[in-house]
């Protein structure tokens, strides 16, 4: 059974809605949507925020009302869609291809094909990040070797994606001193406290949990790069290199190079057309406002978003969409 995890109550354009309690059914138009997100340092749940609030300016119009839950992440937002707990959730590109093949880990191979999962669309990029004390002496994914390293909460895109890369290193996590699984929020203060060496996550930039280490102890970023890293990024349509900008974090100036994945926005093939359509249109028609309310979402583009990412067939709600807007 899947727990709920980290459920909050949030505010959603200034209306305070109860994030569902129970599972939510799969409603039409005129139905209520809850959305998957991450930890509320992330960038997934201020995603999901924005697209709530998008999605509620227009809910008298269309009669749709969206509301985000804080959750674990990706593996827990794609398993809650497939129990019918969530209607949408946000969830790494690798992490969507994976359910959709049954492949990648465990428990996506023992559950199966997810064909049910839909793609909507992708959003922004997610480097793999790891920080580090700088007092820990961490510059290479190497140096990880014996360290003390949160790995990332059960149920997260993160974890998920660390064991790949750890075991692609030819490691396992007793290679480590100590495999922490916080969720994500309380690693800023777990590394600072110097109870972890160092913190290993998938996220956009810039993130405030990326912050608030940076800004509140002296922390380096890790370069993840090496033999392993390439052979993933050869093998796999999902990874792909990329860097992290130098001087977004206080201590960091130069580029970090590292792989990453892509944010992307998945439901359910039983989630109706009308809805589905609806939280596209809130999106795609108020783009410029879209991008404002991140500024991981800078550099968004409506092409990228609907061919980038995605290995789920496009929900048909979404496809009638883009049709209408020429994109397909
Ligand atoms: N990519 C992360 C995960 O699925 C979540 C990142 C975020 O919360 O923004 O574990």
């Amino acid at each position: 059974m899947i727990k709920k995890q980290f459920t909050t109550k949030l505010m959603v354009a200034g209306m305070t809605l109860a994030a569902s309690m129970t599972a939510a059914p799969v409603l039409a138009a005129g139905s209520f949507i809850t959305i998957g997100t991450g930890g509320v340092t992330g960038v997934y749940y201020p995603t999901g925020g924005a697209i709530c609030r998008l999605v509620n300016k227009g809910r008298k119009k269309h009669g749709v009302r969206c509301s985000v839950e804080s959750t674990g992440g990706s593996v827990y937002n794609i398993n809650a869609i497939r129990a019918g707990e969530l209607d949408m959730g946000v969830a790494q590109s690798d992490w969507q291809y994976h359910a959709y093949h049954g492949t990648g880990k465990k428990s996506f191979i023992d559950a199966g094909p997810f064909k049910e999962l839909r793609a909507v669309f992708s959003v922004h990029p997610e480097p793999i990040s790891i920080i580090a004390r700088k007092d820990a002496n961490i510059k290479t994914i190497d140096d990880l070797v014996g360290k003390r390293v949160n790995i990332g909460n059960p149920g997260s895109g993160t974890e998920a994606t660390w064991n790949v890369l750890w075991k692609a290193m030819g490691h396992t996590n007793k290679d480590l001193k100590l495999a922490a699984q916080m969720k994500s929020s309380e690693t800023p203060g777990a590394l600072c406290d110097n109870k972890i060496d160092a913190f290993f996550w998938a996220v956009g930039n810039p993130a405030a949990l990326n912050k608030e280490a940076t800004t509140t102890c002296d922390a380096n970023f890790v370069k993840v790069e090496g033999p392993a890293v390439d052979m993933l990024v050869e093998k796999y349509p999902f990874y792909g290199k990329t860097v992290i900008p130098g001087g977004m974090y206080r201590g960091n100036p130069d580029d970090i190079p590292t792989f990453g994945v892509l944010a992307t926005f998945v439901t359910s093939a039983k989630v109706p057309a009308d809805t589905v359509y609806q939280v596209v249109k809130a999106v795609f028609d108020n783009f410029g406002a879209f991008k404002k309310l991140h500024p991981a979402f800078a550099h968004l583009n409506e092409k990228d978003m609907i061919t980038k990412g995605i290995s789920a067939p496009l929900h048909p709600g979404a496809v009638r969409y883009y049709k209408e807007r020429g994109w397909m």
